[in-house]
């Protein structure tokens, strides 16, 4: 299928090519440097769970139209060839192997990423449901680099099923363990919040005994249906001492010598500032990194509206009525682009802002969004007292310049 579709289409095309073709000829720059663009992009907005968290609490969903996810992708790449950026498309929902044209869009992102020679990385955002042994075959022979992100809330039944559904737990785990013998990199995803604290400093074990090559654990964002979890949402203090917890034990496997275990994820964007001395190495090197978004991240709903990112749902337009170009240029993003600016609070005084805003800059945007419908006020879940170390001092003690 996929050799039959790439012979039909008659001249390869240049990256120029593709960008000239859709945003006016000689649009295209050879100036930017090679680095990762993120499309989240929800291809349905239906699911085959109810999970308790999901950012998405609306009953009426649809599937995107495949000739719009191709006209998405076309765009996407074209501004990926502009700005000599890697493309790498997240697919995701609702549960996108629901969507009746799942392959298909699969095919469609292997054939024009060859056509403008982009290697494209594609994440699979499952809940591990519809997964048989013949659907990761298939996934395993597919051309492209995809990499399966697999839901797993608890360490136990008991945990996860209270939040995914009954009988969940065990459909994520038989997906892993088809998921984990093949070359698929596969990763667990765990969001964490008061009724899956306990759970979640175990699950470096857990993801270690079924295979998984990557742990996720991410702080909840009370959106959707996850608003009426607001309440559960950790303390700043149990935020610092699960993910001091899981930083040690990424330590632990980085300096294992054999059986390493799932490496822990921690070169994130909503990863918390759990080594507040910016005197020491690991403040640069185990602290996580900014927000992402108006810089490598842009997600797009099934009915084609688009948001910064999927955990930050403020309408910034929608790709049926707008190119994603102009999309990109929206004010928000813009004043997202010098976020360290205009970040409110304690961010402030902050040496992770002030000094070094890469590494922090308020934290999750989402999560101050979500709590203060406000994403330039600082992450509500920061263990940070600046005041203990201000932003400033004794700067030429500070390793992080
Ligand atoms: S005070 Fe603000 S900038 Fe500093 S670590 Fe916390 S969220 Fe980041
Ligand atoms: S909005 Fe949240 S999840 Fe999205 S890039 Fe920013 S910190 Fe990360």
């Amino acid at each position: 299928m996929l050799q039959k579709s790439a012979e039909n289409d008659s001249q390869e095309k240049s990256c120029g090519d593709k960008v000239d073709e859709i945003y006016g000829e000689g649009s295209h720059s050879e100036k930017r440097e090679e680095a990762g663009f993120i499309l989240q992009l929800s291809i349905t907005g239906r699911c085959n769970l109810r999970c308790t968290h999901c950012y998405d609490d609306a009953e009426d969903h649809q599937d995107m139209p495949v000739e719009s996810c191709e006209n998405i992708l076309d765009q996407f790449f074209a501004l990926c060839c502009l700005w000599k950026r890697t493309p790498v498309i997240w697919l995701t929902g609702g549960e996108p192997t629901l969507h009746p044209q799942f392959w298909h869009i699969l095919d469609y992102i292997k054939i024009h990423s060859d056509l403008i020679n982009a290697h494209s990385l594609v994440a699979v955002l499952s809940n591990g449901i519809n997964f048989t042994e013949e659907f990761v075959k298939r996934l395993e022979e597919h051309p492209l680099d995809i990499y399966v992100q697999i839901s797993l809330d608890g360490a136990r039944a008991e945990t996860h099923d209270a939040i995914r559904g009954k009988g969940s737990f065990e459909k994520a785990v038989a997906a892993l363990e088809l998921l984990t013998p093949t070359a698929i990199e596969t990763h667990i995803h765990f969001v964490v919040h008061r009724d899956n604290y306990d759970d979640a400093f175990t699950m470096p074990d857990v993801a270690k005994a079924l295979g998984a090559d990557v742990l996720t654990v991410t702080r909840l964002v009370p959106w959707g249906r996850g608003g009426k979890l607001y309440e559960k949402m950790l303390s700043p203090e149990q935020v610092k001492n699960l993910f001091k917890s899981l930083s040690d034990d990424l330590d632990e496997i980085m300096d294992a010598d054999d059986s390493p275990g799932a490496l822990i994820s921690r070169a994130r964007c909503d990863w918390p500032i759990i080594y507040p001395d910016p005197s020491t190495p690991e403040a640069s090197t185990k602290n996580g990194f900014r927000c992402g978004v108006g810089r490598s991240y842009i997600n797009i709903q099934e009915n084609g509206d688009v948001y910064p990112c999927r955990r930050m749902p403020i309408k910034i337009g929608n790709v049926f009525e707008e190119d994603l170009m102009t999309i990109w240029q929206h004010p928000l993003l813009w004043k997202f682009r010098r976020k360290h600016r205009f970040v409110q609070g304690k961010c402030q005084e902050c040496f992770f802002n002030v000094e070094a805003p890469r590494i922090c800059s308020g934290g999750a945007s989402c999560i101050a969004y979500a709590v203060y419908n406000d994403p330039f006020q600082p992450d509500p879940q920061c263990p940070v007292d600046p005041s203990q170390a201000p932003a400033g001092t004794d700067r030429e003690n500070h390793v992080l310049h």
